[in-house]
């Protein structure tokens, strides 16, 4: 039977949500697993970070106990780790020292951060919550804030890949990177036969084509499907309309080359973003890997976060509100414990997560 996830790159229907390469707050990591993978998404790509992968892992077993459909596991979201091969702004964390901020400080930093990430009373940012979208540097009028890059660990992810769950691993790299490419494939190609997908995602740049080409000539033939992702304007989703349209133009871009695999949309991408590849002629059944000349799918970050976050901020209040019943040693109500055992609040939730997702998922009917 051919799983789901695999049938909508097929059909172009592909969404996948993005919780961010180097978030790693589990709750809410959690809760939008749940969300997504009852709204419908394909794919749940996740920081290649233990605790990461197994909170996004329990949210969507808990989604699949939800529908009750737990013997049908190709039903369920593929999950996705992503990894990068060098400097990346995906994987960077933010960082300044609070107390070296002035007292009268308008704090800009704490405004612009859309992770509330930023708290003063704890030190500076907050690293757990911290995605290194890179916003608040430019803001601070002391200059305080810098960021601070890393190199994902690969080495404990590897070893488990079958253990953790995880179906599909992308890579991220940028023109330039070649050898720090192949060094990261040398680690991926022996367990590739244990996976279900392999995506690489990079930005555009001046021969991006040519690198694209060299990448798939190092990594042919493949035994799993291949999807380019084709990353706009990093993290930007939420910002507004226009962010879209570096995601779009890259891809087209991307799309005139005919590279062999599907080609998925991101950075940028939000509630403007489908709309706007109709416009284009962009959509429609792509007939498979071998004639890319159609985007499969897209995959949404920070807006597919954004719109779920005063959802799960009442989430989290519920659960702050029991422990103090807790502390008071009333009956603690688990009914608020965790989004699916919250029914007004999940209702909520995978509406809200439905409305982004349908918009792909009926784009070709
Ligand atoms: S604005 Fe972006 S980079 Fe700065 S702390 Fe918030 S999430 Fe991190
Ligand atoms: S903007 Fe700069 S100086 Fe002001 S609170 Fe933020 S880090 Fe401190």
């Amino acid at each position: 039977m051919q799983s789901y996830p695999l049938h909508s790159l097929k059909e172009g229907s592909w969404f996948k949500l993005i919780c961010g390469a180097s978030y790693q707050h589990l709750p809410v990591v959690r809760s939008l697993a749940v969300a997504y993978s009852l709204a419908g998404a394909d794919c749940i790509d996740v920081a290649a970070d233990l605790a990461v992968i197994a909170a996004a892992q329990e949210g969507i077993t808990a989604a699949k106990k939800q529908l009750k459909c737990e013997n049908l596991p190709d039903n369920s979201p593929w999950l996705m780790v992503s990894v990068n091969d060098g400097e990346d702004p995906h994987f960077r964390k933010a960082k300044f020292d609070a107390t070296q901020c002035p007292i009268d400080c308008s704090q800009p930093c704490v405004k612009v951060c859309p992770a509330e990430a930023i708290d003063l009373n704890q030190g500076g940012v907050l690293d757990s919550l911290c995605y290194g979208c890179g916003r608040c540097e430019p803001i601070c009028p002391q200059s305080l804030i810098t960021t601070n890059s890393y190199i994902s660990c690969l080495s404990e992810v590897i070893p488990l890949i079958k253990s953790l769950g995880v179906d599909a691993i992308e890579i991220h790299t940028q023109v330039g990177h070649y050898d720090d490419f192949k060094r990261v494939w040398r680690d991926i190609s022996p367990i590739i036969g244990q996976l279900k997908l392999l995506a690489i995602s990079c930005t555009d740049a001046p021969n991006v084509i040519e690198y694209l080409r060299s990448l798939y000539a190092l990594i042919s033939p493949l035994s799993c499907p291949l999807i380019w992702q084709t990353d706009g304007r990093s993290m930007s989703g939420d910002i507004g309309r226009g962010t879209t349209h570096a995601a779009i133009s890259f891809a087209h871009k991307v799309l005139q080359a005919q590279l062999p695999g599907y080609i998925q949309l991101a950075g940028g991408t939000n509630n403007y973003t489908v709309s706007k590849l109709k416009q284009a002629n962009m959509l429609g059944k792509p007939n498979g890997a071998g004639k890319p000349n159609l985007v499969s799918g897209l995959a949404y970050g920070s807006y597919a976060r954004a719109i779920l976050t005063p959802t799960i901020a009442q989430l989290e209040t519920a659960l702050q509100l029991n422990q103090v019943k807790s502390i008071k040693n009333q009956p603690m109500n688990q009914l608020n414990l965790k989004l699916e055992q919250n029914r007004e609040l999940l209702e909520q939730a995978v509406n809200t997560a439905k409305e982004l997702v349908s918009q792909i998922k009926t784009a070709n009917s």
